[in-house]
């Protein structure tokens, strides 16, 4: 948006023009690659918009609104992949909802009854030079992007919500036929890049808990200077949780664990592997590091953590309505703790991977110990 309002239009001309189809086309095909399938549907519908429409007023107005609304409701969607059944579906139903929109708004009697319909009060709309159609759409379809990004948290939700802004400026008639291409341009590049930055996204952090993962420890740890602790975190007994209630509910104890380690204000917390975390404490020696590595294992300690999905069904069973309401059982609780094992960059070569074995051997002391405790 910055570049173009910067840029002078004459020379916004000279971008738009030769570079547009390549960023759409090496950004649909990043995207089919990557098999993000709403990718691949959004960028190629910017693109037909963006060779098609500009400059042809009202029905680019119209069909640039469509698109908001399209992104938006991609964004609530998921990725499909672009060879399988169901990727090829949302394809198919995008294409025909767009040939479709196309298609009717060809009609001027209905290009001039979708700009000329009436929804907000007289005056409220005059700021702006958009039917009202187009801004009740597009700030409900905004509103959608919104939601996507706080239901899913993905590089891809936050690039369409982008793209959705981007389009949704582009419309406006005082922005004019060169600017509103290269906002549409710009909306293409961010989405192709959105599709990297997944990718990024996907190999640093842990899905099941959304802490970075070990990659990212190591890159962090490559890059840190100066005095710094690692902390090795071990759930105790954690095997016990699998074997009497099941896989996803060592799961859910992993993610309590996790957002407890996050909470720390101290360290930064990682996903190990398994059922081991790492803290790591920047400019903290072993012994300033044991009160908050102390303060962590805690939080854990007294997190009460009532079973989510424990043989209890969310929905109640049809027919069990009439049922006498059963006396209500206490919530099932589980304890959980950690022990912690401290090695500062003091030890060894100061190597992250002789620190790290050091905080290892002192995680084994603690677990000696009696464990849910912290070594050094
Ligand atoms: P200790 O107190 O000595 O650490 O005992 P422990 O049972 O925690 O130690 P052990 O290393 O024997 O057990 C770790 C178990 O963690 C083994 C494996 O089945 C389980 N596990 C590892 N990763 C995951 C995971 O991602 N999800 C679940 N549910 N279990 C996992
Ligand atoms: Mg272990
Ligand atoms: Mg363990």
């Amino acid at each position: 948006m910055a570049a173009a309002v910067a840029v002078p239009v004459d020379r916004l001309d000279t971008l738009t023009g030769p570079y547009a189809p390549i960023v759409y086309g090496a950004g649909a095909l990043l995207a089919a690659v990557f098999h993000r399938s709403r990718v691949v549907l959004a960028v190629v519908a910017l693109g037909l918009l963006d060779l098609g429409a500009p400059g042809s007023g009202n029905l680019f107005v119209a069909l640039g609104a469509f698109h908001v609304g399209l992104f938006g409701a991609l964004a609530n969607t998921r990725d499909r992949g672009v060879r399988s059944r169901a990727g090829l579906l949302q394809f198919g139903i995008g294409a025909a909802l767009i040939t479709l929109v196309g298609a009717v708004l060809q009609d001027p009697v209905a290009l001039a009854t979708f700009g000329d319909a009436r929804l907000l009060p007289d005056g409220w709309s005059a700021w702006s030079r958009l039917p009202d159609v187009v801004l009740v759409g597009g700030v409900v379809s905004l509103l959608l992007g919104v939601l996507a990004v706080h239901r899913f948290r993905g590089p891809v939700e936050r690039g369409l919500l982008w793209s959705q802004a981007l389009v949704f400026v582009a419309l406006h008639p005082s922005v004019g036929e060169y600017r509103s291409s290269f906002l549409l341009m710009a909306a293409g590049l961010v989405l192709t890049l959105s599709v990297l930055e997944q990718s990024y996204f996907m190999a640093y952090r842990d899905e099941l808990t959304r802490l970075p993962a070990r990659r990212a420890l190591m890159r962090d740890l490559a890059e840190a200077s100066g005095v710094y602790t690692i902390a090795m975190v071990d759930v105790d007994h954690f095997k016990k949780f699998n074997d009497t209630h099941g896989h996803d509910v060592g799961d859910q104890v992993l993610q309590l664990v996790a957002t407890r380690l996050a909470t720390s204000r101290v360290g930064s917390a990682y996903r190990y592997g398994g059922e081991e975390f790492t803290l790591v404490f920047a400019g903290l020696a072993r012994e300033d590091a044991v009160a908050p590595a102390d303060e962590v294992r805690q939080a854990v300690e007294e997190a009460t953590f009532s079973l989510r999905s424990w043989r209890r069904p969310r929905k109640r069973p049809s027919g069990a309505k009439d049922a006498k309401p059963k006396p209500k059982k206490r919530a099932r609780t589980l304890s959980v703790t950690v022990s912690i094992g401290l090695a500062d960059s003091s030890a060894g070569d100061g190597s992250p991977e002789a620190i790290l074995k050091k905080a290892d051997q002192a995680l084994y002391r603690a677990k000696e110990n009696g464990r849910n405790r912290v070594s050094v």
